[in-house]
């Protein structure tokens, strides 16, 4: 029975450092066990060694299938200084184990090796070794566990000293049960590319952001994949906007009771927008007075306004739509360039249109509108895990109640309340620091990415001038040359209205080329006139602007949490903005809303930061 050696069980598949730590073991008098390869390296040193058989009174099984599984090792790690405990391992003869040494085999490096068989990876399934760490690790109070050759040193310095301190056995513990996480992480990262069903849990992908970005895959660790993918193969960054922009026209949706569509590129709306019904001259500016049934499709309106608001910025978009697709809004979507889209299903006669699209490879995913994602969302960013809560805050006009600016004034107007959601609930999902103007229900002018709040703000008001001017009649009642194609058309607008018309050479010449007559460049004075008439602008911001702005040509910004100057609030009045909403804060606050009152804007707080990344 037990006699007062501390006792040590040692199984390791890496070697190294092995005859270092038996000496030391051995120098203070521990008695060790081992199983078959490791024990025959120690005792070809020199050093005093038992195999595992000695306590089991069991071979190792099964081609080493079975080495150290048996109550005799198992029993002896778990055991607590608990005097039942005790009486059991008197009644069975074992003696506790005070260290256990093991690593696991080399399961990553097998399945790395190109055609790789499953019997191959299944005999690198490491059992009792994971079951040895295991139990070691859960019984830390007692046992120490040495998963890692690199902490033998330090361990045998402890041990010299008298005995391994609580503290130690604690990291050591929590450093063996990750080995045993990442350990099965990789089996089942092996098998699930052998046997889920492709494209149910599992769909790999072509390469990541860029194409030299190999391995991809996109897979959950839970039951299925939320989508289905009807037609084309989706790439990373396909992948990265659907399941942005889903749960912004979901989001939409739910707030307002409208279907809703999203244009997305890499990874932030250029447009995003509720289904109004569209007057003659949004039809034109849209490029959908064409479109047989867009009348009665309030999707299809709202695709019509996502992709009308920025149309060089959507140019090969992934498009997320709220509803069922229909014919109408299938057939916008077959006019445009665009690389994909993703909805919670499709008429019969709409998925036939987008199947013929891009020669077949257009991207359709089906969305299940169920689908809710955990609470907790992780991702891995230059090799640390970085976790957080998901941003999973509801916005609604409800979200637009504290009125900072004129005080004492009443309700905001539906249609502001209305386009304050539009335009917070796009910053949600844009990259910050962001800012949004919208107004009619949608999108008109959205800043990304900008490190500076004013930035942004200057840019997505820019965009919102260039929108503007697009309905100026000069621009709609342009003749084009026969066979200018739509992006052409486009391309030359946003020349004409963003002041970079090229006055001479070849850029001009090609300009030039798409018409029948040539429009004149607009002149300051006529922008100024022309932007005057632009009123029911709002603007909201991710952050700060000392408060919520609201602006009747509704202006969002999410940004590093600031309007914390107030050249946004002059920039935004600029675009028509009347109403801005931005979370509080500011140091710069008073004279925030100072400034905003003087402009006669409206500033509302939202009082949620939304940065978003
Ligand atoms: P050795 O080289 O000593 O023969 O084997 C060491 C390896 O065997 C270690 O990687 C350890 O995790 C693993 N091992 C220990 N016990 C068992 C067992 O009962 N079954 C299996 N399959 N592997 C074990």
């Amino acid at each position: 029975m037990a006699d007062s050696q501390r006792i040590a069980i040692v199984s390791v598949y890496d070697k190294t450092g092995l005859l270092d730590l038996a000496k030391g073991l051995v120098q203070q008098n521990v008695r060790i066990l081992a199983s078959g390869g490791t024990a025959k390296m120690i005792r070809e040193s020199g050093f005093p060694v038992e195999d595992i058989s000695a306590i089991t009174k069991a071979p190792e099984m099964l081609a080493g299938r079975v080495k150290t599984l048996h109550p005799a090792v198992h029993a002896g790690i778990l055991a607590r200084n608990l005097a039942s405990d005790e009486k059991d391992l008197a009644e069975q003869n074992i003696d506790k184990v005070d260290y256990v040494i093991c690593n696991l085999y080399p399961f990553k490096d097998t399945v790395a090796k190109i055609n790789v068989t499953v019997p191959e990876a299944v005999e690198e399934i490491d059992i009792g070794g994971v079951t040895l760490i295991r139990a070691a690790a859960k019984n830390h109070s007692r046992v120490t566990i040495l998963s890692d050759p690199n902490d033998y040193a330090e361990f045998l310095k402890e041990l010299e000293a008298g005995e391994v301190q609580e503290s130690s056995r604690k990291l050591y513990a929590l450093k063996a049960f990750e080995h045993t996480a990442d350990y099965d992480a990789a089996i089942s990262d092996f098998f699930r590319k052998q046997y889920a069903a492709e494209g149910a849990q599992y769909l790999p992908l072509r390469y990541g952001a860029n194409p030299h970005q190999k391995p991809a895959s996109a897979y959950v660790k839970e039951g299925n994949l939320p989508f289905k993918v009807l037609c084309g193969a989706p790439g990373y960054i396909n992948l990265l906007d659907a399941l942005n922009s889903w749960p912004l026209v979901k989001e939409l949706k739910k707030a307002l009771g409208t279907p809703a569509a999203a244009s997305f590129k890499h990874v932030s709306p250029a447009g995003a927008a509720i289904g109004l019904p569209l007057d003659a001259d949004e039809r034109k500016v849209y490029m959908v007075d064409d479109i047989p049934g867009i009348e009665s499709s309030a999707l299809a309106q709202a695709y019509a306004r996502a992709r009308g608001a920025d149309r060089m910025s959507s140019f090969g978009d992934m498009i997320a739509l709220s509803d069922i697709v229909d014919v109408a809004t299938a057939s916008i979507i077959s006019k445009e360039v665009s690389d994909g889209v993703i909805a919670p299903g499709y008429e019969p006669a709409a998925l036939e249109i987008l199947k013929k699209k891009k020669g077949g490879k257009y991207l359709i995913l089906q969305m299940d509108p169920e689908y809710e994602p955990s609470k907790t969302e992780t991702r891995t960013v230059y090799g640390v895990n970085l976790t957080q809560g998901r941003n999973d805050v509801e916005i609604s006009p409800d979200s637009f109640k504290t009125i900072i600016t004129p005080k004492n004034s009443g309700q905001l107007s539906e249609s502001a309340l209305r386009d304050l959601t539009v335009a917070t609930i796009a910053i949600k999902y844009t990259q910050s620091n962001s800012v949004c103007y919208a107004t009619r229900g949608q999108v008109v002018g959205l800043g990304a990415g900008q490190q500076s709040r004013i930035h942004c703000t200057r840019l997505a008001g820019d965009k919102a001038d260039n929108w503007w001017l697009r309905f100026h009649p000069r621009v709609l009642g342009i003749k084009w040359k026969k066979g200018t194609k739509r992006p052409d058309k486009s391309n030359n607008i946003d020349l004409l209205v963003s002041g970079e018309l090229p006055k001479s050479g070849p850029e001009r010449e090609t300009f030039e080329a798409a018409f029948e007559e040539v429009p004149a460049a607009f002149t300051e004075e006529e922008k100024d006139e022309w932007m005057s008439k632009l009123t029911d602008v709002v603007v909201s911001s991710d952050a700060f602007v000392g408060n919520p702005f609201v602006i009747r040509l509704v202006l969002t910004a999410n940004s590093s949490g600031q309007f914390p100057f107030t050249d946004n609030v002059y920039r935004a009045a600029r675009s028509g903005v009347k109403y801005i909403a931005a979370p509080g804060g500011s140091q710069n606050d008073g004279p925030v809303f100072e400034t905003a009152e003087k402009l006669g804007v409206t500033f509302v707080e939202q009082k949620i930061r939304l940065f978003h990344h």
